[in-house]
């Protein structure tokens, strides 16, 4: 019964009847069909799946590229629901580090907290918190055995008389002992109990576990963090890119240490020997970790990446706005025949189908969900925001951000990931070949100004189509295919100008 279902959609008809006259499409060709509607926009439930064990509450990604995510993106993208990805033209320990950002931003509780030894001076942990860039001040005190002897908040620190105070001395030696099997609940009341702002968890050993932190504790369960997306222990979901080149196995470990929830195998061409090397190495060393793995385009390609093991699929080749593999390669499909072709590969296999590239308005998100992906992955439209990596730049008072391919001539030259991605060894300038290219963005603000937008605009798509959630999305969906008249007239039209709208653009409008 179920299987008909997933066999019988209307999408299947209509790109039954495209494939029938030799064509692939993308985001402008297409307008999702109108249903009747029993549900309002805010009623519409968008949560969604990244990977087979990772949720997502809104559906969209940040590419991980190195002018769009670095932690401070990534950590924008998961308290507003979503994920950013961290890219790999960061060193192995840099990028760990970046995910041990995300990981130790919220701290509800934290399997692995940061201990400061007794002997440690004010300022010393101050230097180190201000390297590793960590905003809280509570810590375990381990004396030189291991054992936890105090514990360090904030307070500590701001009485403290002297920077040379040692830990020892600035320490609370009251210390609440809570089992290993105290839930967040538990520690709450415990926590309101004892009025102490961090409860450490011990083994039945009297080893450490980890602890609990009240802030987070506090803001988790009034509810005030419903839409982050959170891993079990109430951290912050933290993925990085990773390559297929020599230091696969030194990066997958540093990030398995950081406890990254999942990497995302990052190339131009997923569907090939190295990248399934790839993945079973990380399936076979680190079973904890989920794989998402690409670029591909084709059907069978994503079987192939399947069979090897993958949790997720990422697809897009050549859509994104800086992309120029297209026209370099000639290779390529349209992004929503692409996206299409692979989530029909993928349905009933619980991997979900990221739509990488290409999305210029917010409507090109319903379409790529209906068309069978889970979530979408962004690069321009987030490019120029303030978490985004890199400064605001003016030109003739305008401000911009940059924004480059991860194929393109700088950032080949920039880094060895780069070449990578695009299975480009050690070579010399002149002979690189670039696939993208770089250039400037607006400057847009805080991201989440953008997302809500992203969210509104998604919204309301499935509200015309009538559709709840994401799968009824995809069980109801069908397309217009429409021609270049009817995508002149979707735009704005007819007018001597127009002023920008905050999702559209005025530059747009021709
Ligand atoms: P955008 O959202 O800007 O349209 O597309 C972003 C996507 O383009 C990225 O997630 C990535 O898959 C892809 N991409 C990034 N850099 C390059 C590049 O230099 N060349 C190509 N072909 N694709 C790129």
């Amino acid at each position: 019964m179920k299987k008909k279902s997933l066999e019988t959609r209307k999408i299947d008809r209509f790109f039954k009847k495209m494939d029938g006259q030799g064509l692939a499409l993308s985001y402008g060709d297409v307008r999702l069909r109108t249903g009747h509607s029993e549900i309002l926009p805010r009623e519409v439930n968008i949560e969604s799946r990244f990977s087979r064990n990772i949720g997502l509450k809104i559906p969209i990604v940040s590419s991980p590229m190195d002018t769009v995510t670095e932690a401070k993106m990534a950590i924008a993208m998961a308290i507003a629901g979503g994920i950013g990805v961290v890219h790999k033209a960061l060193t192995p320990k840099k990028q760990a580090a970046a995910i041990g950002k995300i990981k130790h931003y919220l701290n509800a509780f934290i399997s692995d907290p940061i201990c400061v030894n007794v002997f440690d001076s004010v300022s010393e942990v101050l230097k180190m918190k201000a390297e590793k860039d960590y905003k809280f001040y509570s810590f375990p005190v381990i004396n030189e055995d291991g054992q936890v002897v105090g514990l360090v908040t904030r307070n500590d620190f701001d009485f403290s008389s002297s920077p040379t105070d040692m830990m020892g001395q600035i320490m609370s030696k009251e210390i609440i002992k809570a089992d290993a099997n105290t839930t967040m609940e538990g520690a709450y009341k415990m926590m309101m109990k004892t009025r102490k702002k961090i409860l450490p968890i011990f083994n039945s050993n009297g080893s450490l576990k980890g602890i609990y932190t009240w802030a987070d504790v506090k803001r988790i369960i009034s509810g005030g963090s419903d839409i982050y997306n959170l891993d079990k222990n109430g951290s912050l979901i933290a993925v990085a890119a990773i390559g297929v080149g020599e230091d696969l196995e030194e990066r997958m470990e540093l990030l398995s240490r950081e406890k990254v929830d999942a990497v995302v195998i990052d190339t131009a061409h997923g569907d090939s020997k190295a990248v399934i090397a790839a993945i079973k190495f990380c399936k076979k060393y680190h079973p904890e970790i989920d794989v998402i793995a690409g670029n591909i385009s084709e059907a069978d390609s994503a079987r192939n990446l399947i069979k090897a093991g993958v949790d997720g699929l990422r697809v897009g080749q050549g859509p994104g706005s800086i992309c120029t593999t297209r026209v370099i390669a000639g290779i390529g499909c349209p992004q929503v025949s692409a996206v299409y072709n692979c989530s029909k590969a993928a349905r009933g296999s619980g991997v979900p189908v990221c739509a990488d590239g290409g999305i210029e308005f917010s409507g090109d998100i319903p379409i790529a969900l209906a068309a069978g992906a889970q979530n979408v992955m962004l690069g321009k439209m987030l490019a120029g925001t303030t978490e985004a990596p890199g400064v605001v730049i003016y030109k003739n008072g305008r401000p911009l951000k940059s924004y480059r391919g991860m194929g393109s001539l700088g950032a080949m030259l920039d880094n060895k990931s780069s070449r990578e991605r695009y299975f480009q060894g050690e070579v010399t300038i002149d002979k690189l070949v670039p696939e993208g290219i770089e250039g400037e963005v607006d400057y847009r603000g805080d991201v989440d100004v953008i997302l809500n937008q992203l969210v509104g605009g998604l919204r309301s798509g499935l509200g015309y189509v009538g559709a709840k959630d994401i799968a009824d999305l995809q069980a109801k969906a069908d397309f217009h295919k429409i021609s270049g008249v009817g995508l002149k007239e979707s735009h704005p039209h007819g007018l001597v100008s127009i002023k920008d709208a905050p999702n559209y653009r005025a530059e747009k409008f021709s």
